[in-house]
């Protein structure tokens, strides 16, 4: 189990440094973290969390974060992170669905834990900081805690957490994963990013957000590694903290790393920096290389989705310019298959697409979860003759690599000829005067669809005319893939793991046409 794994470091490292707040400006060696992991177990069980109870957190990356998932093991409750930038309504669904006995949250996220809190009474609210007048203060839930080790039953099949996916189509579904599953995905990723236990990593990334968790800090944890906590993303701080804390590697969603690119670098200090990793999105190739000329560091690109564990697939650092923009080759125990798609029915596993042609990506693999939380149709759905189908298109080349494409939703059909967002995407990343940019199609009477492009840009001058000009030359994009519209945008809409979100801008340019 994860339990076991934790404590396994914990006598393995007593005294090393487990665990820093930068907020807080604290840290812990792992044997004073384990105090405090038993303290809160105790603290919860005093409060009535049974074995398979859900302990929910509503919170950015803090030590308390961190306490609480192990807190859970320690007493068989199951963990779940609850994305700290929704809404009061979405968090009110969420709630409702898993139904923990106790919420964590802090001030920062008060106003939309306030908003749920309002309509569910059966519910304890912890704040970590500055309570309501509805919540417990946690320090005095603490106080009287004690430090010994409780006793719980735990199997390794046992459910460990439940990750609500983004819901960048349709309603949020709680994925339960196992502590084997959680095991291996860890494990796995720690043999990918040669981990060990001189590293130091910074959790900037979301931690709620599986890709965080699974692929950098647990995989760091159990090396015996250090984990610096930064409380939420922040280009200017990361860059500091990078030179202070002697960060070795860390996870970053594509926009962060893109931010970064962006700041003023003359005061930073990259030489402890050894290695970077990013997934959840796709990101521009020319980003990539960006990252390598100015960082020093080639990244890892990890593909996958939070019913996975997140990850399927990894693009090695040394892969970067040989396969650029690729999504790699299944990792160690994994089976990832391209299939046929067809209209209306799920893809059967065993009509596989030939290298080179487009298809939805399937999966096998141990850190499969064990399915959604409440939600038996949808778990036999996505699980269909044993494979897990991403609802994503992409293709396997000739050697064995895979190549994601675009979202099965957000493919573009223009002239019934199939477009995909993520090709034009990236031809727009190569402009020098485009900082951001995102591609869906809008209904046309002519042509079914055609291609919208929202950017955003770096250099205030740039013009619709310029970037079509830019699209055709060189052949860079064929005719009928070029945008035929541009709208410019501050900021494009992206959900907390960096994900653009689709949906919202087909709808803005639904009302542009009108
Ligand atoms: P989530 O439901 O939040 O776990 O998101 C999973 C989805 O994110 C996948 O099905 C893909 O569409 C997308 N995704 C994740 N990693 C990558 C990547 N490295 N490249 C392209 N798309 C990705
Ligand atoms: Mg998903």
């Amino acid at each position: 189990t994860l339990r076991d794994v934790f404590e396994q470091t914990v006598s393995k490292f007593p005294l090393k440094e487990g665990l820093v707040d930068r907020r807080l400006g604290k840290s812990w060696t792992y044997r004073d973290w384990d105090l405090e992991v038993n303290k809160l177990a105790n603290a919860f069980k005093h409060a009535g969390v049974e074995k398979g109870d859900r302990v929910s957190t509503v919170l950015y990356n803090t030590a308390e974060f961190a306490t609480t998932l192990f807190a859970c093991m320690k007493i068989g409750a199951v963990f779940n992170p609850i994305n700290f930038r929704l809404t009061g309504k979405e968090l009110e669904f969420i709630l409702r669905d898993a139904a923990p006995k106790i919420v964590l949250y802090e001030k920062a996220t008060s106003s939309p834990v306030t908003y749920a809190a309002q309509s569910i009474s059966d519910i304890q609210f912890w704040c970590i900081d500055e309570p309501d007048s509805f919540a417990k203060d946690y320090d005095e839930e603490m106080f009287n805690a004690s430090t010994v080790r409780p006793a719980c039953e735990l199997n390794e099949n046992d459910p460990y957490a439940v990750m609500y996916t983004s819901g960048t189509t349709g309603m949020p579904k709680g994925v339960i994963h196992s502590h084997r599953n959680m095991v291996d995905q860890s494990l796995i990723m720690s043999a990918v990013m040669r981990v060990t236990k001189n590293e130091r990593g910074l959790c900037v990334a979301p931690m709620f957000h599986c890709a965080e968790l699974h692929c950098a800090f647990l995989p760091r944890l159990m090396m015996g590694g250090s984990n610096i906590i930064m409380h939420q993303f922040n280009a200017k701080e990361l860059i500091h903290a990078i030179k202070e804390e002697r960060i070795t590697h860390f996870f970053g969603a594509p926009t962060m790393w893109n931010m970064i690119l962006r700041e003023d670098l003359t005061e930073a200090d990259f030489s402890s920096l050894r290695a970077g990793l990013y997934g959840g999105a796709p990101m521009a190739p020319v980003l990539v290389k960006e990252v390598n000329n100015t960082l020093g560091i080639d990244l890892f690109q990890a593909y996958g989705m939070t019913e996975m564990g997140p990850a399927i697939s990894v693009l090695y650092d040394d892969e970067q310019l040989s396969k650029s923009g690729a999504a790699g080759k299944p990792l160690i125990n994994h089976e990832i298959r391209v299939v046929k798609v067809k209209e209306g029915v799920p893809s059967d596993p065993h009509d596989i697409c030939p290298p080179g042609e487009l298809g939805e990506i399937i999966v096998k693999g141990p850190s499969t979860m064990l399915g959604y939380f409440n939600c038996p149709d949808a778990t036999k759905e996505a699980m269909y003759k044993g494979w897990y189908h991403s609802g994503d298109i992409g293709y396997m080349d000739e050697e064995g690599v895979l190549w994601v494409s675009d979202r099965v939703k957000d493919m573009i059909i223009s002239g019934g000829e199939n477009i995909y967002s993520r090709e034009v995407e990236d031809v727009l990343f190569e402009h020098p005067g485009i900082l951001d940019a995102a591609v869906v199609g809008e209904p046309d009477e002519m042509w079914g669809e055609r291609v919208v492009a929202f950017v955003v840009k770096k250099d205030p001058s740039i013009t619709a005319e310029e970037l079509d000009k830019f699209c055709t030359d060189n052949n860079r994009l064929a005719r009928y893939k070029r945008p035929r519209r541009y709208e410019f945008m501050e900021d494009l809409p992206r959900n907390a793991s960096g994900k653009l979100q689709k949906f919202m801008l087909r709808e803005q340019a639904a009302i542009a046409k009108k």
